[in-house]
């Protein structure tokens, strides 16, 4: 979780972005590149924010977007791609828009505006959207579940690290990521057995109703969609086939995972697919092993969701990249790209 302190937030970088500042620092090492999750649909009504962080609202994306046209070099994911594979240059300044997890608002909602704004973006999604019914992604339906009934206790609980004996005291947000973390340690086989058996103890067999609070909101694309988004310009990459934690996965179960999705997606699309994100792509989630197997895969590159990575400056398969965030004003965005931000954090840190 990122940590802005209120000073920073509401005082420092507001005067550093209004003085024109922030925006004139170019980003570290030349570029940077902005992550996405989606937009909050109009149609949504939301009960509980807590995943909705991850959004951005569809006037705060277009105002990023149009602040990036005035002040940096949006550029097209194929020429990310010519950078990386042919060492073609990359213009000064140069931002990568990409987003990750192919939810159906990326086609509804998105791409609306980022053609109406004439700039691309690189889509990761996972082999969810290789088929004709990708239904949510398993850990965001995990978590609606669990708010409908509390796992503790049945068979269904997996909990057994350390302090699972307190879980009764933890927060439903925490149990849920320490269910998530354990569940992705099953293969993707057992996992989607485990989580029948979760709907059927909520009394859901059909899985959760997303429908009534916005499909837009929560359905992955499906292949269909998937194409669309391609067909208009659109650069799709790779995250793996089911969004798994993937430090806590096996060795075997990993590189499926990881070259599944690049085999399963160049099958639907029929043409290369290039790039590939990390899933949560955090220190917390995956490291070393993970760069070394999305290079055999035969990615070109490969990135991370965060700002920076123990000293890693210029290794393709540790991309580093900005995760824009939905109580992210518009300082402190250029804050981010700048790199601003994350020098103090380190320097704070020590
Ligand atoms: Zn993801």
């Amino acid at each position: 979780m990122r940590l802005v302190s209120p000073l920073l937030k509401r005082a420092i970088y507001p005067a550093l972005h209004h003085s024109g500042w922030l925006a004139r620092v170019p980003p570290p090492g030349g570029y940077a590149v902005v992550n996405y999750h989606g937009v909050v649909p109009d149609d949504y009504s939301a009960d509980d924010t807590f995943l909705d962080g991850n959004l951005v609202q569809p006037e705060a994306f277009r105002q990023q977007l149009q602040f990036l046209k005035a002040h940096y070099h949006v550029i097209h994911p194929e020429d990310f791609r010519a950078w990386i594979e042919q060492g073609k240059r990359l213009p000064a300044r140069a931002i990568l828009l990409t987003c990750d997890d192919g939810l159906v608002n990326n086609l509804t909602d998105m791409l609306p505006v980022l053609r109406s704004e004439s700039v691309a973006c690189l889509f990761f999604v996972t082999a969810a959207s290789c088929g004709d019914d990708p239904g949510m992604l398993w850990y965001e339906e995990l978590y609606h579940l669990m708010r409908i009934k509390p796992l503790s206790g049945s068979d269904l609980h997996l909990l057994t690290e350390a302090g699972a004996d307190s879980a009764l005291a933890e927060s439903l947000q925490a149990q849920w990521w320490r269910t998530l973390r354990s569940a992705s340690q099953l293969d993707a086989g057992t996992r989607a057995d485990w989580m029948r058996r979760v709907r059927n103890h909520c009394g859901l067999p059909q899985g959760f109703r997303y429908e009534s609070r916005s499909a837009r909101r929560w359905r992955l694309l499906n292949i269909a969609e998937l194409k669309r988004l391609a067909e208009a310009g659109m650069s799709v990459g790779a995250h793996t086939l089911t969004h798994p934690v993937l430090s806590l996965c096996s060795d075997e179960e990993a590189r499926w995972e990881i070259q599944g999705s690049k085999t399963e997606l160049e099958r639907v699309l029929g043409k290369p697919v290039w790039a590939f994100a990390y899933p949560f792509g955090n220190p917390a989630t995956m490291g070393e092993r993970e760069f070394r197997l999305a290079r055999a895969a035969g990615f070109s590159c490969a990135f991370l969701n965060v700002e920076h990575w123990r000293g890693e400056q210029s290794n393709p398969f540790a991309l580093l990249r900005t995760h824009v965030t939905l109580d992210m004003t518009l300082p402190e965005f250029t804050a981010h790209l700048s790199g601003v931000h994350n020098r103090l954090q380190r320097a704070v840190a020590g």
